[in-house]
């Protein structure tokens, strides 16, 4: 089944009272009972609810999982999986993951007994050489954010299973519009669903998906256990802004990949990342498992002819914001907004600068926005 079709109609159906075409929110926090030990599947909201499970078997089929659970963040997401790591463990991640993703692993795990060694995970060898008889998870980012670096799906995630750890992919970036992990060996993959799954910056949410009963399992327990399942409410907002993924991916792409052609031309830009353009330098990787490119991009900016701040004063349809994957373009600078938690070093280990600038691209047309960024960036 085509995955448009799938996000328009898996799980959706919940109502046989009304035969309702859209999922109705149960916002009830309990459920009772018919007699002892018979119910209708459900107790009690935080361990399930059937807006969440419309939610969570739509999600799950879009990776081609055997189930997701529905988080109230994207972090949430993240903190569940960590779970499945003990202390003594040890964790391997690259150096330029998600901002957040990397103040959890570098100021919060090490306090709970699990160490992590952040390399430069395009390096085959580096992984390997990581790996020690401590080593349970293997987490990948992949394109990395926000400088759009290719992970190397299969060959990391072999690494993975040759050496008993979990493999963890936070797809976030691509959505399984355009990546799909599960088809790689991947054991989990995680979302941040406030980006583009939900699609219009109305909701924070997240979800893990699993590849086997086994992790679904164990998941589910940590979710319901750690208490950070998503409300009926958010779960039914993510579950409506999902339907349109594939037009949305369509047209985020549709300008990204314009908008990087213009200003990778432009003379105030110095560079521009973008899997798109001919000049990223991963096309056999991004050929081999991407079925497009997403919405974003970063660039580096001339700061001698035109200043970040200037730039975003000017700018009409760009807010000066976090976040990614809505419908609305948003720009930000990743050194003083969405990294500043890596500090200096981390930063400049990944590559990141006082010069680098992301954008997320939205649907709007892309010659309203290729005239808003050539009138902005005029020195
Ligand atoms: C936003 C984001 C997260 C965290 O999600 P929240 O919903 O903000 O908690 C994790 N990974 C990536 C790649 C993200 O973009």
């Amino acid at each position: 089944m085509d995955i448009r079709t799938k996000a328009v109609h898996t799980g959706v159906y919940k109502d046989k009272s009304y035969n309702s075409v859209t999922t109705p929110i149960y916002p009830s926090s309990t459920f009772y009972f018919d007699a002892l030990g018979k119910n209708k599947g459900y107790d009690y909201t935080r361990s399930g609810n059937p807006t969440r499970t419309a939610l969570e078997e739509n999600l799950a089929d879009l990776e081609g999982g055997v189930g997701a659970s529905a988080t109230c963040t994207g972090m949430a997401a993240v903190t569940a999986v960590l779970f499945f790591l003990k202390n003594g463990d040890h964790l391997i991640a690259g150096d330029d993951i998600y901002g957040g993703t990397y103040r959890l692993f570098s100021q919060v795990l090490p306090n709970m007994g699990v160490e992590v060694s952040f390399i430069n995970m395009r390096d085959l060898e580096a992984v390997k050489s990581a790996v020690n008889e401590r080593t349970r998870m293997i987490w990948i980012e992949t394109p990395s954010n926000p400088l759009l670096n290719i992970v190397d799906l299969k060959s990391v995630i072999e690494i993975a299973k040759d050496n008993k750890c979990l493999s963890v992919v936070d797809n976030t970036f691509l959505s399984p519009y355009f990546q799909r992990p599960f088809e790689f060996g991947a054991d989990m993959i995680i979302h941040s669903t406030t980006k583009y799954l939900n699609g219009h910056s109305d909701v924070v949410g997240g979800a893990v998906m699993y590849a086997n009963k086994e992790v679904e399992e164990r998941g589910r327990f940590l979710v319901n256990a750690l208490g950070i399942s998503e409300a009926p409410f958010d779960a039914w907002l993510v579950l409506r802004g999902v339907k349109t993924l594939g037009p949305r991916m369509e047209a985020h792409q549709q300008n990204a990949l314009a908008v990087a052609e213009f200003l990778e031309k432009h003379p105030n830009v110095k560079r521009v990342y973008y899997p798109g353009l001919a000049s990223h330098p991963q096309q056999d990787l991004i050929k081999q498992q991407m079925r497009g490119f997403g919405g974003m991009l970063s660039f580096e900016l001339d700061t001698a002819q035109v200043s970040p701040d200037q730039l975003f004063q000017k700018l009409k349809y760009f807010c000066l914001a976090e976040s990614l994957g809505g419908v609305e373009s948003l720009i930000e600078h990743p050194w003083l907004m969405s990294h500043s938690s890596m500090g200096p070093e981390g930063l400049k280990k990944s590559g990141i600068t006082e010069e680098t600038i992301r954008v997320s691209l939205g649907i709007e047309g892309t010659q309203d926005l290729i005239d808003d960024l050539d009138q902005a960036l005029k020195s």
